[in-house]
């Protein structure tokens, strides 16, 4: 039996595919607490972009895109039956949309943006202003919330993260090769970390969890471990 009473922030970041959000949503299950999934907020304004000419060609409209911004509404709903979030881009469902290889591509090219990051984060920080919250992303134990309770730092190789993105889309039966779906994953690795703006690094006092030869069980075991040494939960 878990006790947590107080409230809590937990940041987990990392690499593209490396089953953050997986974890992220087991644990706040366990916890009973909020999970949200910053990935898909700026996979929402990538997909507003691609479906409203934002990007056209492979270059953005920057001066679009900023208006863009204030006519955005991103929220998330929890489906009790199925005990998932989905995904909302002004009031309409765009869960699987936003998975799909078209947003993937384009995604790291908006998420690089300062302004649409400002934006993001300013919303990512008042989810947690009140509530006890587990948000996965690339900047949240550095820069969302650099005073979260518990941050955790996860990586697994480029090689095993694609296999398993490559198995999603098989089961979705996308049409799509593993070289294809590792080269989109280093790809992303390198823009992530190279970015002028909140680029991908662990933070100081953030946890490692490599978990290429682990299982959920293990992670999760690995993470409550975490929280009890440091007396956040009982
Ligand atoms: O987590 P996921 O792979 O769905 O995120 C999609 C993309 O959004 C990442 O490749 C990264 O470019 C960007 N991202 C970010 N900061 C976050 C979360 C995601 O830059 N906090």
């Amino acid at each position: 039996m878990i006790d947590n009473t107080s409230k809590l922030v937990i940041a987990i970041d990392g690499y593209s595919s490396c089953g953050k959000s997986t974890v992220a949503k087991d644990l706040a299950k366990l916890l009973n607490i909020i999970f949200i999934d910053s990935g898909a907020m700026y996979r929402c304004v990538t997909l507003f972009a691609l479906e409203n000419e934002i990007i056209k060609g492979g270059a953005i409209n920057v001066d679009k895109l900023k208006e863009a911004l204030n006519h955005i509404s991103i929220t998330f709903k929890f489906d009790a039956q199925a005990k998932t979030n989905e995904t909302y881009l002004n009031g309409v469902s765009v869960e699987k949309k936003i998975r799909g290889l078209e947003v993937s591509n384009h995604v790291s090219m908006i998420s690089a943006l300062g302004f649409v990051r400002e934006k993001m984060v300013e919303l990512q920080q008042k989810m947690g202003e009140t509530d006890s919250i587990v948000m996965d992303g690339r900047d949240i134990g550095t820069v969302v919330f650099p005073d979260a309770d518990l941050k955790l730092f996860m990586t697994a190789s480029p090689e095993i993260r694609a296999g398993r993105r490559f198995k999603e889309y098989q089961d979705k039966n996308e049409d799509i090769s593993f070289e294809e779906v590792l080269e989109n994953v280093k790809k992303r690795d390198h823009i992530d970390e190279t970015r002028d703006e909140s680029p991908l690094k662990k933070a100081d006092d953030a946890v490692v969890l490599d978990n290429g030869n682990i299982g959920k069980e293990e992670q999760l075991e690995f993470i409550v471990g975490e929280l009890k040494n440091k007396g956040l939960i009982k």
